[in-house]
């Protein structure tokens, strides 16, 4: 009996026992690291679906690499770019469809220029070793975005540095263009009815819908202030918290 048998085998027989497990209430997301950070009550958020995943954080050198990749540097057309062109070029219908993009807006992005209001969002983040891959991509207005920052990743990976290896519930999908009219939300934040029936409660999480996640300047230090340790609890490490959530938050631009 090899030891891989003999751990299955222990599982199925206390399956077979009046396991705990069975008393208590199963909860379909939570995060299977437990200690309640990542208890959502949705199981999607405009349109992304939860996935879980291995995030790992890269050495802080390979960060900056991958950073540098996707924005370009040296005079080296970055990975953004090349996304936003290739959006131009095979996906111009989509964007206006979908995003309600202007021609002069395309005309923008055919140049690998950024469009206000939008974001170009990796999916898995490069702070969880997420790669600069068009798959990896998708262009989105900046209030959905931010959620799922945070409102899901956040609380996820506090407390993460290099080298920590966790799974957590991505929001995920395979489009590389945010569709409102599917997912939720326009650039101008304004609500669009799904053309779906969703299983989502929105009472089930009233704070994504809070006024103050609308993305602004100003809101963003509101949200920077938010996972800010309390100055009794060491105002040492507040600056630390508010770099990582802003280099974070800054890959996506
Ligand atoms: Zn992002």
């Amino acid at each position: 009996m090899n030891s891989e048998y003999s751990l299955i085998h222990a599982k199925r027989a206390r399956k077979k026992g009046k396991g705990r497990k069975h008393q208590q209430a199963f909860h379909p997301y939570s995060h299977p690291q437990g200690k309640g950070q990542s208890d959502f009550s949705f199981d999607t958020i405009h349109g992304m679906k939860l996935k879980e995943t291995q995030y790992v954080v890269p050495s802080s050198a390979e960060r900056k690499a991958r950073r540098a990749e996707f924005q370009g540097s040296n005079g080296k057309e970055g990975v953004r770019s090349k996304f936003l062109k290739m959006l131009a070029n095979d996906h111009k219908q989509e964007l206006k469809d979908r995003l309600g993009m202007s021609d002069a807006e395309i005309a923008r992005m055919a140049e690998g220029k950024s469009v206000n209001g939008y974001n170009v969002h990796h999916k898995l983040p490069i702070h969880g070793g997420g790669k600069n891959e068009f798959s990896n991509f998708i262009i989105t207005p900046l209030y959905p975005h931010d959620q799922w920052h945070h409102d899901v990743l956040d609380k996820q990976i506090e407390g993460m540095v290099e080298g920590s290896r966790r799974t957590v519930l991505l929001p995920w999908s395979d489009e590389m263009i945010y569709d409102p009219k599917t997912f939720g939300f326009t650039k101008e934040n304004q609500p669009v009815q799904p053309n779906y029936t969703s299983k989502v409660n929105p009472a089930n999480y009233p704070k994504i819908y809070k006024p103050e996640h609308i993305t602004d300047a100003a809101a963003r230090k509101r949200e920077l202030n938010r996972f800010a340790p309390s100055p009794s609890k060491g105002a040492q490490k507040a600056p630390q918290r508010k770099k990582l959530i802003a280099s974070i938050m800054r890959d996506c631009r």
